[in-house]
């Protein structure tokens, strides 16, 4: 019969875990009792270890769900905490201070907690019980308790003293019976004595007579009887036992039967009384086996209701799509991983050069503004619209050294600014941005973790690959260092290439020119930059440094008026450099000397060309083929069942469906359990009925 007993508890347990309560659980049984009354040493002893939180000012503060397991062929001891994922624990003082922790981690003006701390003890050496140690009844409150604590624990012990369960209801002997707490709110919620073991504590403290009589009370009659125990342990070794981990039942029950075997008389084989420890076990297991059993079909109708609920749910919600935390992580994985491969087809050889080419573009326009265009604008200024713009161009002799010089030094400047690092780390950071872009269009988006994990993956290969990168790139154009020949053709493509780019700067000059006119109005703008002109020629003084404003202006519009005059010179430049580089002097190579823009187009785009080449093999082809192998490794084959599982669950909507698929397997799973420990108590019955 005992396995029974212990399959209902597992199934009590599950039914824990799905955590409902209500009819969706089996009854157990609830430990009561005053402060002193001897509950913890009562259930110590049966347990066989000293594990209870102790000390003057220790007060119970949470419902302890302890579950004992019977292991008949275990050697040793252990105990969990199912819920804090401690693993197991052979050492019982570690289980007294945890306990002692989560107990003071209630803060004190909650007094007590209703929320049960859930123990599993496994050994050999005790029966398969289902316990519930609630805090013990106060008479009075202390100096440094809140007032209410008294009534708080009432409330809580009322609320687990509700049938099905059963009461182990704990009074010491040298206190009068009329008195107790525990017997008193149980003859409240059981006033017929069905379901109340009383436990009757410290009978060494009575005389046995009146041990004898209080054991077979008739004020409250009880059909499952009372107890009488001694349950101290012996000082000569309790510090002994908590330190070594011995078994205390023993200790207690050879003490207790060396009194009950003293007074024969009273507590001998032909005494009606019940007393001792191992009674009281027994009972406590037949009493615990015949409850559940008689709970167990109405637990099963609850199930099954639950369980229809629970697969409508699925059905409605879910369209009975599965899901688990593993195909969850698989599916994102897989479906990232094929983004990321779009995007490695789309960006290759020709966009990683357009990227390139535009950065190096912006280089030489840099250092053509540096170099050749570096007069200050005010310089400038003479030009009219009206002037013939070529007729200020600077006509540059190919013979004279300085413009040979001058084109060198720009052309040496540009070879050598660090190709090799800026290409790398120009084209790193794209795919880096890129990757971002692919983690923020996916589900991996509402997971911090993994988007960590794949921000990592990629910046470590990138890094990786870095420093070979850029040497590799800055090698391949040391040749364009010493000398560069130019080609017809990649001439006219350069000149091409600089009409588009300086079209392009001229265009937005122009667009941020058109905003400044609709900020401040045509008219206005017209004004004030007809007055900075007049200022730049000198035909106004200006007073002070014109942060107040001046010639009628705010200093605001002064500020606008100034931009505004930048921008038309810069204008007038780029059309000026559009003029030169369409001019028929720069249709010919040889005349580099005269049209340096084109010239050192063709220069930027034989470095394009080269480190393209080698930013393909070292940097992209390298990463576009390790990517999804740490991508892999990191979410993948790394991560072990719980972190699969927090991953899933940081997504509320992927947490509800995977909720109701376990609520439902659970269901099932218990619901498979009760049939087949029917069938057992069926056949059993059987047995029991034949001859
Ligand atoms: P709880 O507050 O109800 O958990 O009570 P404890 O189990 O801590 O016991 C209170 C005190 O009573 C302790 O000092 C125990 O040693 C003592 N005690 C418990 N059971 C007995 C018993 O059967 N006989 C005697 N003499 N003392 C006991």
């Amino acid at each position: 019969m005992m396995l029974l007993t212990r399959k209902m508890i597992e199934i009590r347990s599950i039914l824990n875990t799905i955590g409902q309560g209500g009819a969706l659980t089996l009854p157990s049984i609830v430990v009561i009792g005053s402060q002193s009354s001897g509950k913890s040493s009562v259930l110590e002893a049966i347990v066989g270890h000293e594990f209870l939180p102790k000390g003057s000012n220790m007060v119970t503060r949470r419902p302890i769900e302890l579950t004992l397991v019977n292991t008949p062929d275990a050697k040793s001891e252990y105990c969990e905490f199912p819920a804090l994922g401690l693993g197991k624990i052979t050492d019982f003082s570690q289980v007294q201070r945890t306990l002692t922790d989560l107990n003071l981690a209630v803060p004190t003006e909650q007094c007590v907690s209703d929320d049960p701390i859930q123990l599993t003890i496994h050994s050999p050496n005790i029966p398969d019980l289902s316990l519930i140690d609630l805090p013990g009844y106060i008479q009075v409150v202390g100096k440094d308790q809140p007032v209410e604590l008294k009534q708080k624990i009432a409330d809580l012990c009322d609320k687990y003293i509700q049938p099905p369960n059963v009461i182990l209801a704990i009074s010491a002997a040298d206190v009068d019976l009329a008195n107790s707490t525990a017997l008193r709110a149980s003859r409240r919620v059981d006033p017929r004595g069905e379901r109340t073991i009383g436990v009757i504590t410290k009978m060494d403290l009575v005389d046995p007579m009146r041990g004898v009589e209080i054991l077979s009370d008739r004020k409250y009659p009880l059909r499952l009887g009372y107890v009488g125990v001694v349950c101290k342990i012996p000082h000569q070794t309790s510090g002994l036992f908590s330190r070594t981990g011995a078994n205390v039942t023993n200790a207690v029950v050879k003490n207790e039967n060396a009194y009950f075997s003293s007074h024969p008389l009273q507590f001998g084989p032909k005494s009606e009384v019940a007393v001792g420890t191992t009674t009281l076990r027994h009972k406590l297991m037949h009493v615990l086996e015949q409850t559940m059993a008689a709970s167990l079909a109405g637990t099963r109708d609850a199930i099954v209701q639950e369980l229809e609920e629970a697969t409508y749910e699925f059905k409605v919600q879910y369209n009975d799509r599965p899901l688990s935390a593993e195909s969850y992580l698989a599916e994102s994985l897989d479906s990232f991983k094929h983004s990321f491969k779009e995007f490695s087809e789309q960006f290759g050889r020709p966009q990683v050069r357009a990227l390139l080419k535009e950065v190096l573009d912006q280089r030489v326009m840099d250092l053509l503004a540096k170099r050749y265009w570096n007069k200050p604008v005010e310089d400038l200024s003479p030009m009219q619209p009206e002037a013939d713009p070529l007729s200020e161009l600077p006509k540059a002799d190919p013979n004279s050294l300085y413009w040979q010089r001058k084109l060198d030094a720009s052309t040496s400047e540009l070879t050598k600014l660090g190709v090799g690092r800026l290409a790398t780390t120009v084209v790193a950071a794209e795919l880096q941005s890129h990757i971002d872009k692919l983690i923020a269009a996916s589900t991996f988006a509402s997971h911090p973790f993994a988007q960590r994990s794949i921000v990592d993956a990629s910046s470590s290969i990138l890094n990786d690959r870095f420093y070979s990168t850029s040497d590799q790139v800055e090698n391949c154009i040391k040749p364009f260092k010493f000398e560069i020949e130019v080609e017809p053709n990649e001439w006219s493509k350069g000149r091409e290439n600089v009409g588009r780019v300086l079209k392009s700067e001229l265009k937005a000059c122009e667009t941020a020119q058109r905003q400044l006119e609709d900020s401040i109005g045509k008219r206005k703008l017209k004004d004030v930059m007809g007055f900075i002109d007049r200022v730049r020629k000198g035909d106004v003084v200006l007073e002070g440094d014109g942060t107040g404003g001046a010639g009628g202006f705010s200093s605001a519009l002064l500020q606008k008026g100034r931009e505004a005059v930048f921008l038309r010179d810069r204008a007038d430049i780029i059309k000026m450099r559009l003029l030169a580089v369409k001019s028929k002097q720069c249709a010919n190579s040889k005349n580099k000397y005269y049209c340096p823009e084109v010239f050192l187009d063709v220069v930027a785009d034989k470095l394009t060309s080269t480190a393209v080449l080698f930013l393909n093999v070292e940097l992209l082809s390298e990463f576009y083929y390790n990517f999804p192998r740490e991508l892999d490794l990191r979410l993948g084959r790394h991560l072990d069942q719980s972190e699969i599982e927090r991953f899933a669950r940081e997504d509320p909507k992927v947490r509800r469906h995977l909720d109701v698929i376990k609520r439902k397997e659970m269901l099932e799973l218990v619901l498979e359990k009760i049939e087949s420990l029917r069938q057992l108590e069926g056949r059993a019955k059987k047995d029991q009925a034949k001859p």
